[in-house]
């Protein structure tokens, strides 16, 4: 995994959501056009701004700023949609779907960040063994306490 600055995970978190969230609702504008329920489109509304934030919660920054990233990337998204779509642009509701948003980023990001903290566990756990017995050593351990061999070298 490429490892990228955290201001550049969270820059992408935030057009991620930007511009996901209002590509993911247009068929809302469909759904008027079709005259279908208000329930279709509410409903379709809070599945696509979770998408669109999960989307952008796997795509970049670290959990704890996942959240107000992708809230604050679907805000705007939304609005922006619906001041063009749907007008008027109703801020209780925005901040619902936004907080929705958030939410998923924050989810994806958070199982994201466990597996690659468990990937990293386990190759430092590789590092430190004794390459001569074996026997699993501490992670600042310079000799090994079971053959005595100096486990300086880096091979
Ligand atoms: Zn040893």
């Amino acid at each position: 995994m490429a490892v990228r600055h955290p201001l550049l995970g969270v820059l992408v978190t935030l057009v991620w959501t930007a511009i996901l969230a209002p590509l993911l609702l247009i068929p809302i504008v469909v759904f008027r056009w079709l005259a279908l329920p208000a329930e279709i489109s509410l409903f379709y509304g809070v599945a696509a701004v979770a998408v669109a934030g999960a989307v952008a919660g796997r795509s970049g920054t670290f959990a704890f700023a996942a959240f107000p990233v992708a809230f604050l990337g679907a805000f705007l998204g939304y609005a922006v949609f619906t001041a063009i779509a749907t007008p008027p642009v109703d801020l209780l509701f925005t901040a619902i779907h936004a907080t929705v948003a958030g939410l998923a980023a924050w989810a994806v990001a958070t199982v994201k960040m466990a597996k690659v903290r468990s990937k990293v566990n386990l190759e430092n756990e590789d590092k430190r063994r004794c390459r001569l017995c074996g026997a699993r050593v501490g992670p600042r351990a310079t000799r090994c306490w079971s053959c005595k061999a100096s486990l300086n070298r880096i091979t």
